[in-house]
């Protein structure tokens, strides 16, 4: 099939170009968003390769269709960019990744909470400039603390086995119970339940419409006082006004974060000879006790690796059956 590739970061080529190396597809990598301003691009293409970030909406979708595109092929799990209904009114299959690699995620998502907690970020700084002092590095330890973890699929169920590996309590948040999570002792229950316990919550669910702004000023409240809050899965889970309020009060402790609502017009990108006008991300960076990292999460060899080759694979299903079995 002839694929146009967007949104194409240089880390990523080299994978692609050897997952795609004897499949017979021809492979287009642009830079370049997928947007209605960029999706001309795609005229006399069969089938699109899209990111986190591209804008797969119902009007694009429709001049997808009449650039004679069949096959959306996402090269990440997360769809919420995507109108899958209007892909399927306009006859255009979807497919993703489903699982490339859990661990990457579930890794970096500790990376965050130790970086918080043993104030890395400073301890770095400080050393670079001759500087030892121990003030202000104070941690605690993460054995004996309760970690609430919100959606226990593939992700969430291998961070809920490394937090108990640390000798944490582990309570979780799903309304499909993982089996695994249940043997090494996790305990489900209600959202609120588990927010109130938590000394440390991690979101690792969805971003479905019931899951917009999941952390709000009423689930904020039912927190303890110097909660860690850390989100690696979707930046809209997130109400970000109402988190710089709890840290502004003292009651968010720290916050680690992976995603952003508003990323799509920064993340990926090098912004550092603009002036980035979104004030609550600028406001976010002024906390000493908050960390962002650029939706990095997933970006180790073996998932780049996983996420090329499931692609190449869901393309050529598609080609030959007209079906993958990564369809959405
Ligand atoms: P998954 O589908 O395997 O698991 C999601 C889990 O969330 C499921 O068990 C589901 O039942 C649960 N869930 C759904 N609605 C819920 C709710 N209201 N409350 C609690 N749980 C709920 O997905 P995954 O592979 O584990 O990925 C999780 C998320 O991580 C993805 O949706 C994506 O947004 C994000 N992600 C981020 C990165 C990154 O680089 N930062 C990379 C990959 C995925």
């Amino acid at each position: 099939m002839k694929v146009l590739c967007y949104s194409t970061r240089k880390d990523e080529i080299p994978f692609m170009e050897q997952a795609f190396a004897d499949s017979g597809h021809q492979v287009k990598f642009i830079d370049s968003h997928l947007d209605i301003t960029t999706v001309r691009l795609a005229e006399g293409v069969e089938a699109v390769c899209v990111f986190v970030n591209d804008q797969v909406d119902a009007q694009v979708i429709e001049a997808l269709a009449e650039c004679g595109v069949q096959l959306i092929a996402l090269r990440c799990a997360g769809f919420n960019n995507v109108d899958l209904e209007a892909a399927r009114s306009q006859g255009i299959a979807v497919v993703r990744v489903p699982a490339y690699s859990p661990y990457a995620v579930a890794e970096h998502t500790v990376g965050l909470i130790l970086m918080l907690n043993r104030h890395l970020h400073k301890a770095y700084n400080r050393v670079r400039e001759g500087n030892f002092v121990l003030d202000g590095l104070l941690g605690f330890d993460l054995h004996g603390k309760t970690v609430a973890v919100v959606g226990t699929g593939e992700i969430g169920a291998v961070f809920c086995r490394i937090m108990v590996g640390f000798g944490c309590r582990v309570v979780a948040v799903d309304p499909h119970q993982n089996a695994d999570c249940l043997a090494s002792g996790v305990q489900y229950m209600a959202l609120d339940e588990a927010l109130a316990q938590a000394d440390i919550i991690s979101l690792h669910c969805p971003l479905l419409p019931q899951t917009h702004h999941l952390i709000d000023d009423r689930t904020l409240s039912l927190m303890k006082p110097g909660v860690m809050l850390i989100n690696t899965s979707r930046g809209a889970l997130v109400d970000t006004a109402a988190v710089i309020g709890g840290l502004k009060r003292g009651h968010v402790g720290s916050f680690g974060i992976d995603v952003y609502e508003e990323e799509a017009a920064l993340f990926f990108e090098d912004n550092s000879d603009r002036v980035i006008t979104d004030d609550l991300l600028m406001r976010l960076t002024t906390f000493p006790n908050v960390v962002i990292t650029g939706h990095q999460a997933f970006m180790t060899k073996e998932a780049l690796e996983n996420i090329s080759d499931t692609t190449c694979a869901n393309i050529s299903a598609f080609e030959s059956t007209g079906r993958a079995d990564n369809q959405l």
